[in-house]
């Protein structure tokens, strides 16, 4: 029968694994081996995934995966397995410990030349290297290179005994073929960077399937040493291990950690430095037993490749033997260049079909069993499993958390627990960083004279850069909750809650929570799908995002549903969301078929047992990501806004043209007000994300009135200015025309970013762009307002209260009405525009950090622009046939 037949609560035996080889491959590396138990625990709120329990672990597989593993009854597998036979290790040479030595091929690559000591750590997902990591590097001078969780290492750099240690942390990955990126990522980091030295982290309470990495560690003949970690859940457990026993059989020395509050991390570090000494006396060159029919196709592929004077010396030519054998491309990629590698791979071909005829499976699915075997085989004689059930806990509280019925209204719970603290908590020190700006705008008035100079750093700078640093309480509070929901386990669950609809769209149930965020701002959102192992639902995932309406489009919305579509506000509103979620599924669906035919791994995901987060980790955590975020805005976020300011600030009108002045600086009053309203606006906006429905629509009608103010604003301005355009009448040389020049030359210096005048660039790029949006019924003033929107969605709003505020007293609604630049058609198109068009530079520069590919950013500029333009044209032609 089926693995996916097995109803909750019972037990089977695994008798067959089908599927392609790589899917073959990542469930075995998961535990799922000919012969082993396994149980279904628990089946998620839509029926698919479902928590298996397998070697102890937790594991999810979807249905239709499931369905590829055969099972029998445990009486039946009885009769029917023969009992697994216990592979055993033979040692080749027994004092390799870094010399050149012909029995095993173990070239000392690297000279021992200095003090510098390059350690790599390796293992499981979830296996403690981060918290190692941050615990020996914790007076890191330095610690850089983050490039995200999934394809990229962390370095940090510290002394130790006398040497320096360079240790790299990769990414966690459950095996060293190359069937994932992660995978690929920490062979080609061994094979490329050559560390001296492998730290392997193994959870000791789960040694079956934690070793499976260590026995590959083993082939590839890497100076290793074995981290047991998590060794105070191996002693609640009550477990007993021989630890120096199995280190001795593997070849392996092995040092007992807690990584978390660094116990046995020196002891550790001594091992890595006896290791690089070559003074250590565990370790040792061992070939793992394939069982006879394997071996007997090694030995003539070895012999072959014995011959060859050019292969790649970092590994022995066993493991080459070994991969080539199975097929690995990765392999044949690294022994491209060798002279004889195209014969190589024909003996190897023949070799693994010679295995096939004879075990009745691939090469690759037989070698995977025997590395289990001989674990197997090493723990029977030195592993006493534990009488108490460490899982309980876990179990009793994914009964509840995971539930078919409670499952889902809890995960709503927690979701709204952290959006609500996000926006309202986050108000607060918002609040405060406002004012810091707004002070320092002030004393940059004060202080430097006014003029370009002035304005540049009062309008471009502070306030730019201002309007974009508020959002750093924002940060913080979502990542103190995304750092607890990862470190206690239960981001897990949410995906497993999720999966099933998200893989209706071709997702992950790990992209729920970014695309949910996104309603916020797209930003963290975006750096959120770190969490998404699979590279391809990661990056489809952060191509979507921009897709859901971040809050800064709020206002835009309201104003424009109040103006074109009175009584109909809230209906606009929601039909705009769900368009954007449909633009989301229907771009998912796009390039899943065009791009990425199918997820490149299994949706196999490992539920870790819950455990306490650590204070220090969270905090940790939550400063990482703040301080990118900082860096963004000191760096593309400041360049930005300085261009947009020169946009709108040059080229200055001429004083003679003081009738086109007088009508400039008829906003430009208004404008020196912009950017405090910006900032309002922004407040407003977060106040707004935790009221919803008539609650969030009465908020955003006071930013309407907003604007209205600014209109009172303008029309003061206005009587300044005609004053100003009495100018030429006066006599020169008196002394009132000076005073006038003055606060003339003031007032033009006032003209901020977006300088509205048609002598800006700005203006013209208003005017260039014009042509472009007129099929949608907009026109070059509204042309300005979508350019505004660029650096920061926030702007338009204020854009418009300028754009369009009037000498009478009517409100800005009115004063759009009456302009008769907006029909409903084409405040609608507007309105869609807005809502797909590109998303913010901020949000953009995420994503070429976060894909680490300048060209997925453009793709999304010109995917997104191109989206919004044809969905807002259809809107206008479906409009005008209403
Ligand atoms: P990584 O995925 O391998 O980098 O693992 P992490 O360092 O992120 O650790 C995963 C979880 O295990 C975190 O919640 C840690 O706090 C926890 N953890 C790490 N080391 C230990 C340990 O020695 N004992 C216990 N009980 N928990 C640990
Ligand atoms: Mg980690």
């Amino acid at each position: 029968m089926k693995l996916s037949e097995l109803k909750n609560g019972e037990t089977a035996v695994i008798v067959r694994l089908s599927g392609h080889g790589g899917f073959r491959k990542r469930i075995m590396e998961m535990g799922f081996i000919r012969g082993e138990k396994v149980t279904s625990v628990l089946d998620s709120p839509m029926h698919d995934p479902v928590k298996y329990n397998v070697m102890g672990y937790d594991v999810l597989l979807r249905r239709n995966e499931a369905a590829m593993i055969e099972v029998l009854p445990e009486e039946e597998a009885k009769k029917e397995l023969p009992p697994a036979p216990i592979y055993t290790s033979r040692t080749v040479c027994d004092s390799c410990s870094g010399e050149s030595c012909s029995n095993c091929m173990f070239k000392k690559i690297k000279t021992k030349r200095n003090n510098v000591i390059n350690v790599a750590l390796v293992g499981n997902p979830n296996s403690g290297k981060t918290s190692m990591f941050n615990t020996m590097a914790n007076e890191n001078e330095h610690v850089g290179n983050y490039s995200g969780v999934t394809v990229g290492a962390k370095t940090g750099s510290f002394n130790y005994k006398g040497y320096r240690i360079n240790l790299t942390d990769l990414p966690g990955t459950y095996s060293i073929a190359a069937y994932s990126p992660e995978e690929l990522y920490v062979r080609r980091h061994l094979f490329e960077q050559m560390p001296d030295i492998i730290i392997n982290s193994v959870v000791a309470s789960n040694l079956e399937r934690n070793l499976y990495l260590t026995t590959e560690l083993i082939d590839m003949n890497l100076r290793t040493v074995v981290a047991l970690n998590m060794y105070d859940e191996l002693l609640a457990s009550g477990a007993e291990i021989d630890y120096e026993h199995l280190g001795a059989m593997m070849g392996i020395p092995m040092i007992p950690t807690i990584a978390r509050n660094g116990k046995g991390l020196d002891k550790l570090l001594d091992t890595v430095i006896e290791l690089f000494e070559g003074k250590n006396n565990t370790i040792r060159h061992i070939h793992i037993n394939y069982g006879n029919i394997i071996e007997e196709q090694l030995v003539p592929l070895s012999a072959e490749l014995h011959k060859a004077d050019d292969l790649p010396p970092q590994f022995p030519v066993r493991y080459w033997a070994l991969k080539l054998l199975e097929g690995d491309k990765e392999a044949t990629r690294q022994l491209g260049n060798c002279m004889e590698e195209a014969r190589w791979t024909r003996m190897a071909k023949d070799a693994a079909k010679r295995v096939q005829t004879q075990m009745g499976t691939d090469a690759e699915t037989a070698i995977s069993g025997a590395k289990y075997g001989f674990i197997n085989g090493a723990l029977h004689e030195t592993f006493k499993p534990g009488n108490k059930d460490a899982q309980k806990q876990t179990r009793r509280i994914d009964r509840l958390v995971a539930n078919r019925w409670l499952g889902f209204p809890i995960f709503l719970f927690v979701m709204w627990v952290m959006f609500s603290s996000v926006f309202m908590l986050g108000a607060y020190p918002q609040g405060w960083i406002e004012s810091l700006f707004t002070w320092l705008g002030d004393v940059a008035t004060k202080f430097i004279p006014a003029g370009a100079i002035q304005d540049l750093v009062v309008n471009g700078i502070v306030s730019g850069v201002g309007s974009v640093a508020v959002f750093i309480p924002q940060i913080l509070i979502l990542y103190l909750f995304i750092s607890l929901m990862e470190d206690s386990g239960y981001m897990a669950r949410a995906a497993f809650i999720m999966d099933k609809l998200m893989h209706k769209m071709g997702l992950h149930g790990k992209s729920f929570i970014p695309m949910l965020m996104g309603f916020g701002c797209n930003v963290p959102a975006i750096m959120a799908t770190r969490t998404i192992e699979s590279r391809s639902s990661r990056l489809i995932t952060i191509l979507v995002t921009p897709f859901m309406s971040c809050s800064a489009r709020l206002p835009v919305m309201v104003l424009f549903a109040g103006a074109f579509f009175p009584g109909y506000e809230p209906l606009v509103l929601t039909a705009l969301y769900l368009l954007g979620i449909f633009a989301a599924i229907v771009t998912a669906r796009l390039l899943r078929i065009v791009k990425f035919k199918k997820d490149e791994t299994p949706f196999v995901m490992e539920l870790p047992p819950y455990r306490w987060p650590t204070l220090q980790a969270t905090i940790r955590h939550m400063w990482e990501k703040c301080a990118q975020y900082i860096k963004k805005i000191g760096t593309v976020i400041l360049l930005s806004t300085i261009a947009i300011w020169f946009l709108g600030y040059y080229p200055r009108p001429e004083q003679a043209e003081s009738g086109k002045l007088a009508q400039m600086s008829e906003m430009q009053s208004s404008l020196s007000h912009f950017t405090a309203n910006a900032a309002e606006v922004q407040s407003h906006e977060v106040g707004l994300k935790g009221k919803t429905g008539n609650g969030m629509i009465a908020e955003s009608g006071k930013l309407v009135q907003m604007s209205e103010m600014q209109s009172e604003k303008v029309k003061a301005a206005s009587e300044r200015a005609q004053s100003t355009s009495l100018l030429d009448a006066m006599p020169s040389g008196s002394g009132l025309r000076e005073a006038k020049t003055e606060s003339f030359e003031q007032v033009a210096d006032e003209v901020t970013i977006n300088g509205i005048n048609e002598n800006s660039f700005i203006a013209m790029l208003g005017h260039t762009v014009e042509p472009v949006l007129r099929p949608l019924g907009l026109n070059w003033r509204s042309s300005i307002a979508l350019i505004t929107s660029i650096p920061a969605k926030e702007l338009v709003v204020s854009t418009l209260g300028v754009l369009y505020s009037s000498d009478s007293d009517e409100s800005i609604t009115v004063d759009l009405k009456k302009s008769g630049d907006f029909t409903p058609r084409s405040a609608a198109a507007f309105l869609v525009f807005i809502l797909l068009f590109f998303p913010c530079i901020a949000t953009i520069s995420t994503i070429a950090h976060e894909t680490s590919s300048k060209k997925w950013a453009l793709f999304s500029i010109i995917y997104n622009t191109a989206v919004a333009w044809v969905a807002a044209f259809l809107v206008y032609i479906i409009g005008g046939m209403i």
